[in-house]
């Protein structure tokens, strides 16, 4: 199988910046060349060293890339592609982290047509956001979803696919819908939950913003973590994935409802009963190496 020897990566934030160190580290011989919007961004980069070159337009840094990566936020994806349109080299290969895949896909397809698009989304991340916050082993074990369009070449999809288990990644090919609906209720309805919480907390009058903070260990902090997500990238997140997301969350109102009734009616069966339920949850992300097994996260104490 045909390794790419030039990547380029446009955007180079907290998911940018791990797949710009772990190329480094892992295929050294890859010739990376990348950029960013923010000037900062791109001093800070350089100053890392953490590319070959940093070019200062995006249509600049895919001259001659076999692979193109956009590591932007999913809003921003459609305008970095009709800006590296008329740049790309025949052949090139374009792909992206995002963390909608039905959207991108229609996007980079209509910025690009007759290029190979293979949208990805490595399911792996922190509450960071920029260069700095990035690190090499992000995507060591965790799963990377490639969701390709039928007309792409099984070659070619095993050639990314190879790319990705060459940075650490475990790779699953998935169509876009099937995996928006899927990060709908493994990422994205969290990451709202864990909003709103946070929102609602910080909104009571009864319980006071320092006894919110002082008593946060009780289960509020860790919905903290999530909440302290980037702003853009997962306001983009919810306007992107607006189908499968209205519809879980429609669900998840009928479940908190039942909760809710089981409460008011003392019903403990039920909320033992799934209480069980979802700690056995919890174990099978523990099982299959998701997660530590260590107590509250392996934090120090
Ligand atoms: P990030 O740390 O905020 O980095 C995004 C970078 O892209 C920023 O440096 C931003 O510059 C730059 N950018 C924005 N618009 C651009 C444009 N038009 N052209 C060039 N650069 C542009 O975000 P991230 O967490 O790395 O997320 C990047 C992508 O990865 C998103 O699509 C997200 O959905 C996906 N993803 C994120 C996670 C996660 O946990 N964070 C996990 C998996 C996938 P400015 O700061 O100047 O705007």
């Amino acid at each position: 199988m045909l390794a790419y020897s030039r990547v380029a990566i446009i955007g180079m934030g907290l998911i940018g910046s791990s797949l710009a160190r772990a190329i480094r580290a892992r295929l050294p011989t890859v010739r990376l060349t990348v950029s960013d919007a923010s000037p900062e961004v791109r001093a800070r980069v350089a100053a890392l060293d953490l590319a070959d070159d940093v070019a200062d337009g995006a249509g600049a840094a895919v001259i001659d890339a076999e692979l193109v990566i956009l590591a932007v936020p999913v809003g921003a994806m459609a305008a970095v592609a009709r800006d590296i349109a008329a740049d790309l080299a025949p052949g090139a290969v374009v792909s992206d982290v995002g963390s909608v895949k039905a959207r991108v896909l229609a996007d980079l397809t209509d910025a690009l047509p007759g290029v190979i698009v293979i949208p990805a989304h490595p399911v792996a991340g922190t509450e960071k956001s920029g260069p700095d916050a990035g690190f090499a082993s992000l995507f060591a074990d965790r799963w990377c979803i490639l969701t390709p369009p039928p007309q792409v070449d099984a070659w070619q999809v095993t050639r990314l696919g190879d790319f990705w288990t060459a940075v650490g990644a475990r790779v699953e090919v998935m169509d876009a819908h099937h995996h928006d609906r899927v990060l709908a209720v493994t990422s994205h309805l969290p990451h709202l939950i864990a909003y709103s919480i946070v929102g609602t907390a910080s909104d009571l009058e009864a319980v006071t913003q320092s006894e919110v903070i002082k008593y946060s260990a009780g289960g509020f902090r860790d919905f903290t973590r999530i909440a302290a997500s980037d702003p853009v990238m997962w306001r983009d997140v919810f306007l992107a994935n607006r189908e499968a997301v209205l519809e879980l969350l429609g669900r998840f109102t009928e479940d908190l409802v039942a909760l809710q009734r089981a409460i008011r009616w003392s019903d403990g069966e039920t909320l033992e009963a799934l209480f069980t339920r979802t700690r056995a949850i919890r174990r099978s992300i523990i099982d299959q190496g998701q997660d530590t097994e260590e107590p509250d996260f392996g934090r120090k104490h």
